[in-house]
């Protein structure tokens, strides 16, 4: 059975323990390096980006975890673990550390602030079915999109002003990203896609396009600047 590694810092680790489980994998927190053994893969939580980026020093995981992403580990990000995986960040503090392990810019706190947190129902591409509830807390905005990501579903108009059409589930090669949170609803489609993604799960594996492969570097300049904050 496929072992995914929750990052479990900060954020919704019980939700996305129960989501993974049901969706047939073995779930386990990882706190510190060591936890990285034997994990198949990982899930990155919401949060706060800010606070994990300092937890991640703090821990010693901040090594080992980019280490395990550039060695071509499938990861999986929701809101805030899509910015830490994202290429650049706006609105980020200079010093917020950026895993650069998909080709995007994003700029934290876009569709606005708590009160502006909202939900709506989303086509995914890849996740068959009925729409896909999708629930945003203080959720990053897409802002730039390099040429080697997929994007697997946008925004419909609607609740936001100016952000209709904007990304907000992405992949590329073993990376996936949200900016919504999956695991706050019954509905494990997408955590089941990600695992689709995971060789060991006898999933797809990295087949598709994505420089995250064992021993290449981290993607960088292909149309989105890897700096972090403005
Ligand atoms: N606004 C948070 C951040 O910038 C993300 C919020 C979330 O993960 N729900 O890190």
């Amino acid at each position: 059975m496929v072992r995914v590694g929750i990052l479990a810092l900060q954020g919704d680790v019980a939700e996305h323990r129960r989501a993974l489980t049901a969706a047939g994998a073995v779930a386990v927190a990882v706190r510190r390096p060591g936890d990285l053994h034997g994990v198949d893969a990982l899930v990155l939580p919401g949060g706060e980006s800010t606070t994990v980026s300092m937890l991640l020093a703090s821990s010693g995981l901040a090594g080992p975890l980019a280490e395990a992403v550039r060695g071509g580990m499938p990861v999986f990000g929701t809101c805030a673990g899509m910015i830490l995986l994202a290429a650049a960040a706006e609105d980020a503090r200079p010093d917020q550390r950026l895993l650069g392990a998909i080709d995007l810019r994003v700029r934290r706190n876009g569709y606005g602030r708590q009160a502006q947190s909202f939900e709506c129902d989303l086509a995914v591409d890849g996740v068959g079915g009925d729409p896909v509830h999708a629930v945003f807390i203080r959720a990053p905005v897409v802002v730039a999109v390099g040429p080697g990501v997929e994007v697997l579903s946008r925004l419909p108009g609607g609740p936001v002003p100016g952000t209709a059409g904007s990304p907000v589930v992405c992949r590329q090669g073993p990376v996936l990203v949200t900016a919504f949170h999956p695991e706050l609803t019954a509905d494990v489609r997408v955590h089941r896609l990600f695992l689709s993604m995971v060789p060991a799960s006898g999933g797809a594996g990295t087949a598709g396009p994505g420089p995250a492969r064992p021993g290449a570097d981290p993607p960088s300049g292909t149309g989105v600047p890897a700096v972090a904050g403005t």
